[in-house]
Protein backbone atom coordinates (compact mmCIF):
# COMPACT_ATOMS: atom_id res chain seq x y z
CA UNK A 1 0.00 0.00 0.00
CA UNK A 2 1.25 3.23 -0.94
CA UNK A 3 1.02 6.18 1.83
CA UNK A 4 2.06 9.72 2.04
CA UNK A 5 5.00 8.83 4.51
CA UNK A 6 5.69 6.33 2.25
CA UNK A 7 6.00 8.48 -0.84
CA UNK A 8 8.10 11.19 1.36
CA UNK A 9 10.42 8.58 2.31
CA UNK A 10 11.57 8.21 -1.09
CA UNK A 11 11.72 12.02 -1.97
CA UNK A 12 8.56 12.07 -4.28
CA UNK A 13 6.92 14.41 -1.63
CA UNK A 14 8.23 16.88 0.52
CA UNK A 15 7.18 18.44 3.60
CA UNK A 16 4.54 17.48 5.99
CA UNK A 17 2.12 14.71 6.15
CA UNK A 18 0.10 15.66 8.89
CA UNK A 19 -3.69 16.99 7.70
CA UNK A 20 -3.96 19.87 6.07
CA UNK A 21 -7.74 20.32 6.71
CA UNK A 22 -7.39 19.72 11.11
CA UNK A 23 -3.72 19.74 11.62
CA UNK A 24 -3.74 16.77 13.75
CA UNK A 25 -4.04 13.44 11.77
CA UNK A 26 -1.63 12.16 9.29
CA UNK A 27 -3.04 12.51 5.87
CA UNK A 28 -3.69 9.12 4.35
CA UNK A 29 -6.64 7.98 3.02
CA UNK A 30 -8.65 6.43 6.19
CA UNK A 31 -8.14 9.93 8.02
CA UNK A 32 -9.07 11.78 4.91
CA UNK A 33 -12.38 9.91 4.09
CA UNK A 34 -13.11 8.25 8.10
CA UNK A 35 -11.49 10.08 10.97
CA UNK A 36 -10.52 13.55 10.10
CA UNK A 37 -12.63 16.07 12.60
CA UNK A 38 -13.22 18.10 10.21
CA UNK A 39 -14.54 15.21 7.34
CA UNK A 40 -16.86 13.66 10.15
CA UNK A 41 -18.84 17.35 9.63
CA UNK A 42 -18.75 17.02 6.20
CA UNK A 43 -20.03 13.48 6.89
CA UNK A 44 -22.64 14.96 9.19
CA UNK A 45 -24.24 17.61 6.71
CA UNK A 46 -24.15 15.13 3.92
CA UNK A 47 -26.21 12.73 6.08
CA UNK A 48 -28.62 15.90 7.14
CA UNK A 49 -28.81 16.97 3.37
CA UNK A 50 -29.46 13.06 2.38
CA UNK A 51 -32.42 12.79 5.02
CA UNK A 52 -30.51 9.39 6.18
CA UNK A 53 -28.67 8.92 9.47
CA UNK A 54 -25.78 9.90 10.70
CA UNK A 55 -22.87 7.78 9.14
CA UNK A 56 -20.68 5.91 11.36
CA UNK A 57 -18.19 4.02 9.58
CA UNK A 58 -14.41 2.65 10.89
CA UNK A 59 -13.19 2.22 7.07
CA UNK A 60 -13.22 3.13 3.48
CA UNK A 61 -14.79 0.06 2.62
CA UNK A 62 -17.65 -0.20 4.86
CA UNK A 63 -18.17 3.46 3.69
CA UNK A 64 -18.63 2.60 -0.09
CA UNK A 65 -20.93 -0.03 1.08
CA UNK A 66 -22.47 1.95 3.14
CA UNK A 67 -25.41 2.17 0.94
CA UNK A 68 -26.24 -1.65 0.82
CA UNK A 69 -27.71 -0.88 4.24
CA UNK A 70 -30.01 2.63 3.69
CA UNK A 71 -33.64 2.51 2.87
CA UNK A 72 -33.36 4.65 -0.13
CA UNK A 73 -36.45 4.86 -1.65
CA UNK A 74 -35.62 6.21 -5.69
CA UNK A 75 -38.21 9.01 -6.80
ZN1 LIG B 1 -7.69 15.76 9.47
Amino acid sequence: MVTLKGLTKIDILHGTTICKLCGEGEEDSNHLFISCYVVSVVWHKVSLWCKIPQLYVFSIKELLEVHKSLMVHKL
